[in-house]
């Protein structure tokens, strides 16, 4: 596989795109926003920067990785003559159907179809196209650059082929891939959203504060942040849409979201990307905010 096209270039997006450039790839990042393409360029760039000071890359790789790279806003021509196409556009189950409908129609038959959703049925996106065997999970970690997991996940139809050239694929990128099966929050946001949802309802029942819950989750079991953080960087409607996908999914209470949570949600309060959340992210909170980290 040499050519591979991104579909969005928002906060996984542009991750995606930079690592596939990094180590070689040549790459079409899409989004149909010209202004989120160019905000994901600059991202990458930053973030190579970032690397160049620490000496882990040369100036040459880092113009190589931008090299790499070509940014689209047409669907259609971005995607021509791709080996696999990777979609980490808006978690949004209509958008990634009408998306895959329109990948399978304008994509050649070999084409592997691989979507980095958080919770949306990899079957039920797959049943969208005429080649359900192609079609794949490949949940990267945010930061991806960063992030040493991907997750690929089996939809129903799924072959090994298809499961065996993704997995290759992942380790070419510097990555350890991680086999799991398409059920409702596949395994990470299975066992973390609950974790998450867990520590608002500790919050809800005034068990503790939000720092002191924090804090018994970082020094007494070596999490590298709090989980009412972590909530705030991943985006509490995020948390909220992948814990509704499993309450629905497997029809349990068990993972009913918090009140507080859905609360938080109908008032904006998402976290970091609206600067409030569980904690207070705006400029003149941001010092403290820092602090808090290293508590
Ligand atoms: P984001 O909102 O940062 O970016 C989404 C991008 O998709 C935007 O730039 C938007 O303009 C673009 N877009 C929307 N419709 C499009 C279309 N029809 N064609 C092309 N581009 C389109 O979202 P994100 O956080 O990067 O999430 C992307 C995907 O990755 C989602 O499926 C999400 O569940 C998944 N994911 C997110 C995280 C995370 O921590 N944020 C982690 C793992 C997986």
């Amino acid at each position: 596989m040499e050519n591979i096209a991104v579909i969005g270039a928002g906060t996984m997006g542009n991750g995606i795109a930079h690592v596939f450039a990094q180590n070689g790839f040549k790459v079409n990042l899409i989004d149909i926003s010209q202004t989120s393409l160019e905000k994901g360029m600059a991202t990458i760039s930053k973030n190579l920067d970032r690397l160049l000071e620490k000496e882990r890359i040369t100036a040459t790789d880092k113009s190589d990785t931008l090299n790499n790279i070509s940014a689209h806003t047409e669907l259609s021509e971005g995607i021509r003559g791709m080996d696999l196409v990777v979609e980490a556009a808006t978690e949004n189950v209509d958008l990634k159907l009408d998306i895959f409908e329109q990948l399978d129609r304008h994509c050649s038959a070999n084409t592997i179809l691989a979507t980095n959703t958080s919770s949306i049925s990899i079957t039920q996106i797959a049943a969208a196209t005429q080649r359900p065997e192609k079609v794949i999970g490949m949940h990267f970690m945010n930061p991806v650059p960063i992030m040493q997991l991907v997750e690929i996940i089996r939809g129903y139809s799924t072959s090994d082929e298809t499961t065996a050239a993704v997995m290759q694929l992942s380790v070419a990128l510097g990555k350890t891939p991680t086999e799991v099966n398409d059920y409702p929050g596949f395994v990470a946001n299975r066992i973390l959203m609950p974790m998450i949802n867990e520590a608002i309802e500790t919050l809800f029942h005034g068990v503790a504060g939000v720092r002191e819950i924090d804090t018994v989750m970082k020094l007494g079991m070596a999490h590298p942040m709090g989980p009412l953080q972590l909530a705030d960087f991943i985006g509490l409607d995020v948390c909220l849409s992948i814990l509704n996908v499993m309450s629905d999914g497997f029809k349990s209470p068990k993972y009913a979201p918090c009140p507080l949570l859905v609360n938080m949600v109908r008032a904006g309060k998402l976290g970091v990307k609206t600067g409030e959340g569980f904690y207070d992210y705006s400029e003149s909170r941001k010092a403290e905010h820092v602090a808090a980290q290293f508590v």
